[in-house]
C-alpha cells in the first residue's frame, strides 16, 4: 500500500492568479510565500501554508496547457489533491501493480523541487491524484 503521510497540497485552478491570491490573503488571512512558474506544465503557481498542507493555486500560461484546458472544460475549481509519500517512484509502481492507471510512469520534477507523479482520475474516482516526495 502507498500509505501517504499527509495531504501535501490541494491544487486549485484559477483564471486570475492575482485576484485569487487577494482572496486567500485578505479574506482567509493566509500568506502567499512563493510564486513560481513551472514552464513544462504551462502554469504559474502560488503557494500558501495551512498546517502541514499547502494550497497550490494554478494559473494557466497557455490555453493549450493542462490547466488552460481544464478551466475551459470545467471552469475554475479544485484540480487535484496531492498526497505526500516517502518515494514517488515506489508509490507509482505500487499503484500500477494494483491496476491503477498512471499518468506518469516515473516521478518527475514539479513545483518546489518536489518529485511528483500523477494517477489518472479514471482510476481514482474522478479525483486527479498527485503523489509527491522530497
Ligand atoms: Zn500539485
Amino acid at each position: 500500500m502507498i500509505k501517504p503521510t499527509h495531504i501535501e497540497h490541494i491544487g486549485i485552478a484559477v483564471s486570475n492568479l492575482q485576484e485569487a491570491i487577494r482572496y486567500y490573503e485578505e479574506v482567509l488571512g493566509l500568506e502567499c510565500y512563493a510564486i513560481e512558474e513551472v514552464a513544462d506544465q504551462k502554469v504559474r503557481t502560488a503557494f500558501f501554508k495551512i498546517g502541514d498542507t499547502k494550497i497550490e493555486l494554478l494559473e494557466s500560461t497557455d490555453p493549450e496547457g493542462p490547466i488552460g484546458k481544464f478551466i475551459e472544460k470545467k471552469g475554475p475549481g479544485i484540480h487535484h489533491i496531492a498526497f505526500a509519500v516517502d518515494n514517488v517512484d515506489n508509490a507509482l509502481k505500487e499503484a500500477e501493480s494494483k491496476g491503477i492507471q498512471l499518468i506518469d510512469k516515473q516521478g518527475r520534477k514539479g513545483a518546489e523541487n518536489l518529485n511528483i507523479g500523477f494517477l489518472h482520475p479514471k482510476s481514482t474516482f474522478g479525483v486527479l491524484t498527485e503523489l509527491c516526495s522530497k
